[in-house]
């Protein structure tokens, strides 16, 4: 079971985000499980801060260290897991872009830590303290890590086994070769005078699998010109 635990300052936002569809289906199932844990509820502040000015000026303010590190520990005592310390992701644009590959690889875990910043960041202080892992979601700012965090859990959790009904879907899709996926048709058989590629009603697998690789090819050449290079250079070797 993959156990994701998501420190915010938005808790709502990130259960509402995510409790819909298949991943409100696998968490029924408990295949995975996920906890909204909100830094707010650490601060010591009577007026419940969790913010301040950066020391040095500039724009905006900081998450302050004390509530976020006390957060975290709580946050250790719900991991059950004595052997290794979780991996605790920082989400932040200066981080490593996250891509499928990276998924495939967290996948494994069984407990991840999600930490999600808003306003002008965190205290490099407590990421420091935390041995963070800082993640991007691309060369993009976004206001706060809930998105990132989401983006990256809804991810994650289609490649746990028991996620996808079918476990092929994860298999053959986009990414998890060098291939983008091939077009694909559903009922009705003719829409708006268009007809489903022939092909694909012949029955004849061999030929549906020939057709689905050259369209995948096609489409990674048009769409994707850099992801095709590689597939050319992988089929080379
Ligand atoms: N001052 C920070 C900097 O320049 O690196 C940006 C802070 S951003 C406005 C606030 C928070 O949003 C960050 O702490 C991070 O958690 C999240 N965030 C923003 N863009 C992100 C991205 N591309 N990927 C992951 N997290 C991001």
């Amino acid at each position: 079971m993959m156990n994701f635990y998501v420190m915010t300052l938005f808790p709502e936002m990130v259960m509402g985000g995510l409790n819909n569809s298949i991943i409100k289906r696998a968490m029924e199932k408990e295949l995975i499980s996920i906890q909204a844990v909100n830094i707010r509820d650490y601060t010591l502040d009577k007026h419940n801060k969790v913010d301040d000015y950066p020391f040095g000026g500039g724009a905006g303010m900081l998450m302050q260290a004390q509530p976020v590190y006390d957060c975290y520990k709580a946050v250790l005592e719900m991991c059950p897991n004595d052997e290794k310390k979780p991996r605790v992701l920082y989400m932040s644009p200066q981080g490593k872009t996250f891509n499928q590959e990276m998924a495939k690889e967290l996948a494994k875990e069984e407990y991840l830590i999600f930490l999600c910043g808003h306003y002008e960041g965190i205290d490099q202080r407590v990421l420091d303290k935390m041995e963070v892992e800082e993640v991007s979601i691309g060369d993009y700012v976004l206001t706060g890590g809930e998105f990132p965090a989401m983006v990256m859990i809804d991810t994650i959790s289609r490649l746990v086994p028991g996620v996808l009904n079918n476990d092929d879907s994860a298999v053959e899709e986009s990414f998890s070769g060098k291939l983008l996926e091939y077009p694909q048709y559903t009922r009705p058989e003719i829409w708006e005078d268009m007809a489903v590629p022939p092909v694909l009603m012949s029955g004849h697998h061999k030929n549906i699998e020939k057709w689905r690789l050259e369209m995948a090819i096609e489409n990674t050449k048009q769409k994707r010109p850099d992801l095709y290079e590689e597939y050319l250079k992988e089929s080379e070797e």
